[in-house]
């Protein structure tokens, strides 16, 4: 057990206003195994005047030597890859494979692709008899969750300093580890005091203090719905630009004519990785009538082989949560094709990789986000029926569609009310932007769209 003292304030650990910490609990044996001090209103106070004071400097740094901070970043997250991924599944229980190749391996890329973009994105053009300045929006404070710790944080940073702000981060609290060790990278890349602080704390703590300080010009949050509609709330009180990026319930569209077993397979696996708590995954799975019983036992099958490789969930809430909603989807009529509200372990926050079959579009299971690794399948008749399922929810995210080519998956695409749709098993792309439609929120993350949501504009006429 490791007692962290201090708050990353000012390019400095510098010790906690007040006496609290927060326990952090390694998810696959329930073991306490570190604390970090839980900030308080005068730590986020600190750490905001600290990221206030730095924001001129930064802000007038050229945009090359921004991107040599930023190409340095990556290259100490590269030289600490193994350190990260094992924090990672310390904190959140994911497997190493996925430590190291997801949590260690994505903010390694998305880092790498602000220092490029810090380097050629057109901080000023020309139009007409005007000359427009693209600057930084100012003083950011990012609010992130625990289910990609370290990506969340990286997706707001990274564009965040590539524009010229300054940042507060004050992630989540299950997993405050990796976000220590973040910062840790940031002193030895030399980025300048004050532009990254970090304050560890509970939410309605440092992270609603941090939402409303008037020193804060932008908010940008990830996480659930209810908290985000709080965070908009505050800011738009104060006239504050605010990010929103939340839930997501996502549909795989698989279109009579589509490999049916890739497409299982690989939708099994995109709700299955990382516990089932990932925003975007394809948590409903939608497929012709004539397909259906087969889809059914080919996706059972597929959960069933994850068995023993998949992690817990990160708390015992998250999984009572889950078990909850199992319990909700059987009383509701659903059938349970594999898993259930069993289990699988004695110790650890695990839940058994769960496929429900017969779900109906106004079940609970079929519209409120589970965070599990919980899979409805559900029949339709016809593409207008299929469409009228997959847009039929509050959240619009992600999605996938399958068919027997491009042509036709991508005509049903365009229909789709959703971010981001992966054609056929279309490979992530960390530089097309990533946000929700409808409740899924307000804002894009990633790529050269990513960055200019920390940018805003001045006209000079001639
Ligand atoms: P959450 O409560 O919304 O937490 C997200 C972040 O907001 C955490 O840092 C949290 O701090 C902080 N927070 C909580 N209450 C706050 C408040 N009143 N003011 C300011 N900040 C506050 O999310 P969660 O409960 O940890 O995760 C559960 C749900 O979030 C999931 O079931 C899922 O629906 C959603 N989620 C969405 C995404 C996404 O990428 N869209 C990612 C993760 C989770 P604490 O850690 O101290 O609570
Ligand atoms: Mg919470």
């Amino acid at each position: 057990m490791k007692a962290h003292d201090g708050m990353y304030i000012d390019g400095a650990w510098r010790p906690a206003a007040g006496p609290g910490v927060i326990e952090v609990v390694n998810p696959a044996d329930e073991q306490v195994i570190a604390t970090v001090p839980a900030g308080t209103v005068e730590d986020v106070d600190a750490a905001v005047r600290a990221a206030r004071a730095a924001l001129p400097g930064w802000a007038a740094t050229p945009p090359a030597e921004r991107a040599a901070r930023l190409a340095a970043l990556r290259d100490v997250l590269v030289a600490r890859q193994d350190e990260i991924a094992e924090t990672v599944t310390a904190e959140l229980g994911s497997p190493p494979k996925l430590s190291q190749t997801v949590h260690a391996g994505v903010p390694i890329a998305v880092t790498g692709s602000y220092a490029e973009l810090a380097a050629t994105y057109a901080f000023e053009e020309r139009t007409g008899n005007s000359t427009v300045l693209h600057e930084p929006v100012g003083v950011v404070g990012a609010i992130t969750p625990w289910n990609y710790p370290l990506h969340q944080i990286v997706a707001k940073t990274a564009p965040a300093l590539a524009a010229g702000c300054t940042v507060v981060v004050k992630p989540a609290e299950d997993t405050p580890l990796v976000a220590r060790l973040f910062a840790e990278a940031v002193h030895e890349a030399g980025i300048p005091a004050g532009v990254f602080n970090l304050v560890t704390g509970l939410g309605p703590v440092a992270g609603q203090a941090l939402a409303e300080h008037p020193g804060v010009d932008l908010v940008s949050f990830t996480g659930s719905t209810a908290v985000g509609r709080r965070i908009g709330a505050i800011a738009s009180g104060m006239v504050k630009k605010v990010a929103l990026e939340l839930g997501g319930k996502s549909a795989n569209v698989i279109l009579p004519g589509a490999d049916l077993a890739r497409a299982v397979n690989v939708g099994v696996a995109n709700v299955m990785s990382n516990s089932g708590q990932t925003c975007s995954a394809w948590t409903r799975m939608l497929v012709h009538h004539d397909q259906y019983d087969e889809a059914v036992e080919l996706a059972a099958a597929a959960a069933a082989k994850y068995g023993d490789r998949i992690g817990p969930l990160v708390s015992a809430t998250q999984r009572d949560r889950v078990r909850g909603y199992i319990a909700k989807g059987v009383a509701e009529g659903a059938r349970l094709a594999a898993g259930g509200p069993d289990s699988p372990h004695e110790r650890g926050y695990y839940v058994s990789p769960t496929v429900f079959a017969d779900v109906t579009p106004g079940m609970t299971i079929a519209q409120e986000e589970i965070f599990g690794p919980v899979l409805s399948v559900l029949r339709y008749t016809d593409e207008d029926d299929a469409l009228r399922i997959a847009n039929g929810t509050v959240y619009g995210l992600a999605g996938a569609v399958w068919a027997a080519d491009e042509t036709e998956a991508v005509a049903f695409a365009r229909r789709m009310e959703t971010g981001q749709v992966d054609i056929n098993g279309g490979r992530f792309n960390p530089l097309a932007p990533f946000g929700g439609y409808k409740q899924s929120g307000v804002g894009r993350e990633l790529g050269a769209h990513g960055l200019a949501e920390y940018l805003q504009t001045k006209s000079f006429q001639f």
